[in-house]
């Protein structure tokens, strides 16, 4: 080509020929996109713990499409077998108690002994506020880079029962992934609290000091169901308060009736942030899980949360395929109308949905 740079005058300067300009759409993309696996290929991948397809498989059980609820569910059957063999612990208080900071902390705790973990969340706001706050990578800065570690939010839609369910089912996948530690994340402030307990082995309260009255704001439930009480931030100047909050803490759990499983919960003061006295965290831990595996009440509660799960899920199908029914989509609104002006009582307007649903 006659160009007018390889005119003599310019002896030296080279012209490369270069090449032809890109096309706008690139055809190399299906090389790059995501590969479909079968129900086998997922399973032997998550058995042999390829941690890309383990999340890939947990989106499955996250979807409410129904090919892949269909293929979540056949994989997680396979799963079960290789299950179970995990400690779960339920990590749960107030916005700004310091879970993340903690979680990040016990995290590398366990991972300094060879351990591998999950994290995972239950979020029943997620829905709200669109996207989770709880499990987020970037509030646990040093697992977050560990590969040793897997961390993913609350599942965002559906109703808790809904999201509950589907972390149980990824807790079940993360075990046949090889993680023998499982961190269930949940704020303490309502029902979360509940659908936790109901698929962990230990369930932690991390509790502050310095609030003056330090019992005010946790629901007595929520207290009842602690198997330990970790008092954090106890480091500069809040050591002396925390040690009080302690003390407090003790005292009033005094006043519960011995639990079910036998153990008397304990109270601990601790530093997530400084990762102070954390070893006492998992002693307590793992002396719990050794009481309790003792004295028989660990494979019965395991048994328990198996028949609720059964019956939580049932509930949860049956109550999805009747709100969803298009008749019933058409038939609520005009009965709820009714309802509301008085022309109908609620028993019968119920009635009329159901005998619509079952006929
Ligand atoms: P979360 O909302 O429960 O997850 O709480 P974060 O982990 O985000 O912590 C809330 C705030 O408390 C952050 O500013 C942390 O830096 C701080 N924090 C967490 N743990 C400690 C601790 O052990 N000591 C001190 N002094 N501050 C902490």
């Amino acid at each position: 080509m006659n160009h007018p740079e390889n005119n003599p005058q310019y002896t030296g300067l080279n012209v490369n020929k270069g090449v032809m300009q890109p096309p706008s759409v690139n055809p190399y993309l299906h090389l790059t996109r995501r590969k479909t696996y079968s129900v086998q290929e997922y399973v032997d991948e998550i058995l042999a713990g390829n941690i890309t397809v383990l999340s890939q498989a947990v989106t499955l059980v996250e979807s409410s499409r129904t090919e892949h609820q269909e293929m979540a569910q056949a994989i997680i059957e396979k799963c079960l077998p290789y299950s179970g063999e995990s400690v779960r612990v339920g990590i749960t208080g107030v916005p700004g108690a310091g879970k993340s900071t903690s979680i990040d902390a016990f995290g590398m705790h366990l991972l300094g002994e060879g351990h591998r973990l999950a994290v995972l969340a239950i979020d029943p706001s997620s829905e709200r506020t669109k996207g989770s706050i709880l499990g987020d990578k970037t509030r646990m800065e040093k697992l977050s880079v560990e590969k040793n570690a897997f961390i993913r939010p609350s599942p965002s839609a559906g109703s808790l029962g809904g999201v509950a369910r589907k972390t149980r089912e990824t807790i079940v996948l993360c075990e046949a992934a090889g993680f023998d530690y499982v961190f269930v994340e949940t704020v303490g402030v309502g029902q979360s609290e509940t659908a936790v307990h109901s698929m962990v082995d230990f369930f932690l309260l991390i509790q502050l000091a310095g609030t003056g009255d330090e019992l005010q704001g946790i629901k007595r439930g929520i207290m009842e169901m602690a198997d330990g009480i970790v008092i954090n931030k106890a480091d500069g100047d809040n050591i002396d308060k925390a040690n009080m909050a302690k003390r407090h803490f003790a005292n009033a759990l005094h006043l519960f009736p011995l639990p079910e499983s036998g153990w008397s919960p304990e109270v601990l003061t601790y530093s997530g942030h400084y990762a102070l006295r954390i070893d006492e965290v998992w002693d307590m831990i793992h002396r719990y899980i050794n009481f309790v595996k003792a004295n028989g009440y660990f494979d019965r509660k395991r048994n328990e949360q198996s028949k609720y799960w059964m019956y939580e899920t049932i509930n949860e199908r049956l109550k999805n395929d009747f709100y969803h029914n298009p008749n019933i989509e058409k038939m609520l609104p005009i009965l709820e109308k009714e309802v509301l002006l008085a022309k109908k009582s609620s028993f019968i307007g119920a009635k009329e949905a159901l005998e619509a649903y079952y006929s």
